[in-house]
């Protein structure tokens, strides 16, 4: 592991998260929420979560899967995939995996996260596998379709230059994918990335997946959480819900912008594999998942110069067409 000296604290404590959430996605694919057969080479250890975090994990891990795979299809995976604090996120390999690949895919993290990923990667045979002619140093990977950057998002000046010399072309169609890493990040670095974004790639997608409604009871104890912990959630301040979402996008230069909480999100989720999971572990309260859900949302925007259709649109996503397909998809 690379040495985090010289770090501010607070930034030790945001990039622990990773920590947090791989833990927990951990947790529910031993449980059998999702499959994910790469999650256990990058954390090793599975503590018991609560029902109702299993559930959350699978609704914001399904959902993406399913954007993602739904950006891939339009483009006929002639398009690229940039990750914003990737962590431990095992989506590359499981694309692989599926033979889904983009024709780049590039994740971005801190020094230290990227150290540790690339770590794994290198001593884990089945991670190295994915990989085409890779060269790998203690804090980064190159690779012929993937790329592990060191970066910090709040010098957008540096991690532009960082993106393009990783081989990113812009005029490729491109999703940029953040989950659960903005509400970190100060505001106004927040908008420097968006608006980099939208202004180098012209057809792109931008999805994101963050904690809103910080200012009732819930989302107090989830802030309090958070800062005894060392972990300021900046950006959340900044974009408290689904409106300022939506507008964040469009003052940066993106359009087609839609969010929705993720309680709306999981009603949309195919209904087979929703009672599916359901049955996994027995809920006590659903008065309580209903509101971890109404505390994070799932967001996107899109730009789109060369008419591939209005890429992404979650509330079209299910429509029922695409509905039978995603079950076909599910039970394939
Ligand atoms: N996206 C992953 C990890 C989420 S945890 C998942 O959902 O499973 C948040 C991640 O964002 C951490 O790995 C943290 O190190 C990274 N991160 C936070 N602020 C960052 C910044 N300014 N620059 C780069 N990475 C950052």
């Amino acid at each position: 592991m690379a040495a985090s000296v010289g770090l501010p604290s607070d930034d030790l404590a945001v990039q622990a998260t990773n920590d947090d959430a791989t833990s927990c996605k951990r947790y529910a694919v031993d449980r059998g929420y999702w499959k994910d057969e790469f999650i256990r080479y990058l954390y090793r250890s599975s503590e018991k979560k609560s029902p109702e975090i299993s559930r959350g994990y699978y609704a914001r891990v399904k959902s993406i899967h399913i954007l993602v795979d739904q950006f891939l299809d339009r483009t006929q995976q002639k398009c690229q995939l940039v990750t914003f604090g990737a962590g431990s996120d095992t989506l590359h390999w499981l694309l692989w995996k599926r033979k889904k690949l983009p024709a780049l895919h590039v994740e971005v993290d801190f020094p230290t996260v990227t150290a540790r990923k690339s770590h794994c990667i290198k001593t884990r045979p089945v991670l190295l596998e994915a990989l085409s002619n890779p060269v790998i140093t203690m804090e980064a990977i190159r690779s012929d379709h993937y790329v592990l950057l060191p970066a910090d998002l709040r010098d957008v000046k540096s991690l532009g230059k960082q993106l393009i010399d990783a081989g990113l072309d812009p005029n490729l169609p491109t999703l940029f994918l953040a989950e659960c890493v903005l509400a970190y990040v100060e505001g106004a670095k927040v908008n420097d990335v968006i608006r980099w974004t939208a202004e180098h790639f012209k057809t792109s997608v931008f999805l994101n997946y963050d904690p809103i409604n910080p200012f009732d009871k819930f989302g107090e104890i989830m802030k309090q959480n958070l800062k005894s912990r060392g972990c300021a959630l900046l950006g959340m301040e900044t974009c408290p819900d689904s409106e300022s979402q939506v507008k964040r996008y469009h003052d940066n230069g993106w359009e087609g912008a839609w969010s929705m909480d993720m309680a709306e999100v999981y009603a949309r989720l195919p209904r087979d594999d929703v009672a599916r999971i359901e049955r996994i572990d027995f809920l006590d309260e659903r008065e309580l998942l209903d509101q971890l859900l109404r505390h994070y949302c799932l967001s996107g925007a899109h730009l789109d110069s060369q008419q591939l259709g209005e890429l992404c649109l979650l509330p079209l996503v299910y429509s029922s067409e695409r509905t039978l397909q995603i079950k076909d998809s599910l039970q394939g």
